[in-house]
């Protein structure tokens, strides 16, 4: 079983290399981004909850995405195994993570921290903006989200590295070339 964990600021490209990933190994995508627009979506209380963190750049609540994750997890079982994508995204989620996959006898096999500069992370997030029609896609909630990604989320680094499970990947260059170095970081283990 293969368990990833891809990590990276906004706009690091998690969401694209998730997808090359899932192509290859076979592995079940789960998104917390994904899930909780899709929550948004339907406009239920829990919605607009969720939207009223998410449009502000502003992370949603542990216990909420904590109990969400374990819910997806066990309607989609998959044997060769999961990316977790824009989860965990703080301390106490990495740890809960572990915790609900050490229940289920799973654990994380490898973290691949997609590392991209500040000013290609602002470009890529203002270009998806124009077509992705997220909330969350204009500039000032971009920078929030970085701001809230430097204090809140890059700590999550340091505990995967406790656990010898961290691996930096170049995130610079085109989607076949980062693909290209994920694949051998995923191969090496
Ligand atoms: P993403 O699509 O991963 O960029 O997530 C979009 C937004 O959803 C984030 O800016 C947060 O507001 C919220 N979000 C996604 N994943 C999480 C998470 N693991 N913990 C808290 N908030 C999250």
């Amino acid at each position: 079983m293969l368990n990833v964990v891809i990590f990276g600021a906004p706009g690091s490209g998690k969401g694209t290399q998730s997808a090359f990933i899932v192509e290859k190994y076979g592995l079940e995508h789960l998104s917390t981004g994904d899930l909780l627009r899709a929550e948004q979506k339907t406009q239920s209380d829990l919605g607009k909850l969720i939207e009223s963190y998410t449009s502000q750049g502003n992370l949603v609540p542990d216990d909420l995405i904590i109990s969400m994750l374990a819910k997806v997890l066990d309607t989609k079982m998959n044997k060769k195994g999961y990316i977790f994508d824009g989860f965990p995204r703080t301390t106490a989620q990495a740890e809960a993570l572990k915790v609900m996959l050490a229940e289920r006898d799973m654990k994380v096999s490898v973290m691949l921290d997609l590392n991209v500069t500040e000013e290609e992370l602002i470009t890529r997030l203002l270009n998806r903006g124009k077509t992705s029609g997220r909330s969350d896609d204009h500039f000032e909630t971009i920078q929030k989200r970085i701001q809230v990604y430097h204090s809140q989320t890059a700590p999550v680094k340091d505990f995967y590295k406790k656990e010898g499970l961290a691996t930096d990947i170049e995130g610079l260059g085109t989607m076949d070339e980062i693909f290209a170095r994920i694949t051998k970081a995923i191969d090496a283990l």
